[in-house]
């Protein structure tokens, strides 16, 4: 686009983000690059460091053209990519953290980098510590003189805990430590972590990005020169990088990610407000409910919600559950979220948390609302909840 474009908003720079038509035969999609060599001219070219593409494991036109997408939804610097969000996740550790470093961590964390952390961060020696999601500006009283990393999640997993950023920021920026933020909630569209100090966004791009369930991948957005380079080191050396067919995925999914999830978020608050009048719920997980205990937060820095919400079902015996869960017609048990269709994930979160002992005893569920007719769902959740009802 031309240097005008600085005044346009972000959805019609997404749409027209990527490769210039005009430079491809006039063809709109992207051209799916698939490459491992790149040919040098002349060993000026090959010995030159300014040369942009060198091999298929580094920048490619095709990953640049995602990267050029992902920096512009999140507003930053530059950006990398990853096979998953979770090879996003741990390449930006890893780039950041060292032996004997503390590493601040939110208790709300998607379990498998929790795991990550518990496993591979610890046998690193680094001193991992979970802080619960409503910490705030308190963060102060936990930093200690060799705290290299907070990493952050918000809404966190599972129960959409919002985390007051601009304040965990304000103190990491005192003591010089890095703030990284999984956004794969917001998808840089509901919100983005670099415009409130953040230095590294990440990206689990199998959800909304790709949005039809049909790839993984990852990113992660870097807000200056400096940490990206540090992130791009990483990344280097651990051999982190993403396939063809996925990116291109991605770049498409970023032209629509707008309207899907807005209409994402509409449906899912329909069924939430509807899932929180009936009698067999004792709690819904909305950050977009007033019931939401950081409900205020959410709308002071959130542009809005995605498809996900999460179910406390009243105390009841195993086979109540079962009844509820595999009495659903429409909505799949799957993992993941993002795509067209409704899904149901059971939450353990007894083994999940440690800042914040996960007290409640009845069955936890996400849900993840999809493109099927809201009325349907609202219809299949109720006739499972019966079943459900007729067992307590
Ligand atoms: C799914 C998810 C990830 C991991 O992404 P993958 O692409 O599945 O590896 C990371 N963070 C959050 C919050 C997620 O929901």
């Amino acid at each position: 686009m031309s240097e005008k474009s600085d005044k346009l908003s972000r959805d019609t720079k997404l749409v027209h983000s990527g490769h210039k038509p005009s430079d491809y035969h006039g063809v709109v999609g992207t051209p799916v690059v698939r490459t491992s060599t790149i040919a040098y001219d002349d060993l000026a070219a090959y010995e030159n460091p300014d040369t942009k593409y060198r091999y298929g494991r580094f920048v490619t036109p095709l990953s640049e053209n995602f990267t050029d997408a992902l920096t512009t939804l999140e507003n930053g610097y530059n950006a990398v990519v990853a096979p998953s969000g979770l090879g996003a996740i741990t390449s930006a550790l890893l780039g950041f953290l060292n032996s004997g470093d503390h590493l601040l961590i939110v208790d709300t964390i998607y379990g498998p980098t929790r795991d990550f952390c518990d496993d591979v961060l610890i046998r690193m020696g680094v001193e991992v510590e979970y802080y619960p999601a409503n910490i705030g500006a308190d963060i102060a009283n936990k930093v200690k003189p060799n705290t290299a990393v907070i990493y952050m999640e918000s809404p966190g997993s599972a129960t959409f805990d919002i985390q007051d950023v601009p304040a965990i920021v304000k103190v990491a920026k005192e003591n010089d430590i890095i703030t990284m933020l999984d956004n794969s909630w917001a998808s840089g569209v509901l919100f983005r972590p670099i415009e409130h100090g953040v230095n590294l966004s990440i990206l689990s791009c199998t959800k909304y990005i790709n949005g039809h369930s049909d790839g993984m991948l990852g990113a992660v957005v870097a807000d200056t020169e400096k940490t990206f380079n540090i992130l791009n080191r990483s990344v280097r050396n651990l051999g982190v990088c993403a396939g063809s067919e996925e990116t291109n995925l991605g770049i498409r999914g970023l032209k629509t990610i707008s309207i899907r999830m807005k209409e994402a978020g509409e449906r899912a608050l329909k069924v939430a407000k509807w899932l929180e009048q009936h009698e067999h719920i004792q709690r819904v997980y909305h950050p977009a409910l007033p019931s939401h205990p950081a409900h205020d937060i959410w709308k002071r820095d959130f542009d809005g919600c995605n498809g996900l919400l999460s179910i406390l079902l009243k105390p009841a015996s195993k086979q109540a559950n079962k009844a509820f869960v595999d009495g659903l017609n429409i909505f799949v048990i799957g993992s993941s979220w993002g795509g067209y269709e409704s899904l149901l994930q059971p939450q353990y979160l007894k083994k999940y948390r440690t800042a914040e002992v996960w007290e409640e005893e009845g069955f936890v569920a996400r849900l993840q609302i999809g493109f099927e007719d809201t009325q349907d769902l609202i219809d299949d959740l109720d006739q499972a909840l019966e079943k459900f009802g007729a067992l307590l």
